[in-house]
């Protein structure tokens, strides 16, 4: 227990919540599939970062989670990798399927970005991942969807678009993640998430994820928790 404070003071992780999982210090620990080691090894990684180290246990358990850690901190991964584990866990999906896991991000740069991450852990466990964003043709992300797909990584207004066209459903979501939820309230995109979330069933896990930390994200951010653990890596007054 002193170790585990010792480890986290040292990385500058605080943590909040009841039942908190000690944090995992090398990458085999997490208790990923092996494919995922082999992508992580062949990526150079040396360790875990700390929102990796003490985010992947948390996201693990199933539990709703707030993680908060400066820009370049590996959050993608510190949520794409427990979506793999928790797709693989479900069913086989059917053609036509709409998702398991829902990432909503603020730019079509970031969705973009987030993608390119998806796919180099995503491809070998026939995770498929398609990114769905506005300014650019619908028919590709329609045909992309109609395939059935289990993680969707949108812009929120796209995302509805397809909703109301009836090209994919939030009816399988077990996974949600809101990416840069700062930035996401700053360009005003909570009523679209609003119109979003409403849509997803209430026993799945919601994980947030920003590089800031304002009272009002907090305080919508609540609104879609429950029994939630916050890690924060570094200052706690962003
Ligand atoms: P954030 O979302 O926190 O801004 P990213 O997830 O975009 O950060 O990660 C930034 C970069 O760090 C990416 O190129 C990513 O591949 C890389 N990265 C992620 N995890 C690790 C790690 N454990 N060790 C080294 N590099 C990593
Ligand atoms: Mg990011």
């Amino acid at each position: 227990e002193q170790e585990v404070m010792m480890y986290r003071t040292k990385r500058d992780i605080s943590v909040e919540g009841h039942d908190v999982p000690r944090p995992i210090r090398w990458f085999p620990e997490a208790g990923f599939p092996a494919y995922c080691l082999d992508v992580i090894a062949k990526l150079g990684f040396v360790e875990p970062t700390p929102i990796q180290s003490q985010g992947w246990p948390m996201a693990l358990k199933g539990r709703d989670l707030i993680g908060i850690a400066e820009t370049g901190s590996g959050k993608t991964l510190a949520y794409l990798l427990p979506a793999i584990v928790h797709v693989s866990a479900q069913p086989k999906l059917e053609y036509g399927d709409g998702p398991i896991v829902l990432v909503l991000a603020p730019t079509r740069e970031l969705a973009v970005q987030i993608q390119e991450e998806s796919l180099k852990f995503g491809n070998q466990a026939n995770v498929r991942s398609i990114c769905v964003y506005g300014g650019a043709p619908k028919g590709p992300q329609i045909r992309d969807l109609k395939r059935g797909v289990e993680i969707v990584i949108a812009t929120p207004g796209r995302l509805i678009d397809m909703l109301e066209g009836k090209h994919t459903n939030l009816k399988r979501v077990t996974y949600l993640v809101l990416d840069e939820a700062d930035r996401m309230l700053d360009m005003g995109f909570e009523p679209q998430i609003r119109k979003i979330v409403s849509q997803i069933r209430l026993d799945r896990q919601t994980l947030y994820w920003s590089a800031t930390w304002p009272r009002e994200v907090e305080t919508l951010a609540r609104q879609f928790l429950r029994d939630a653990y916050k890690v924060v890596i570094g200052s706690q007054d962003l």
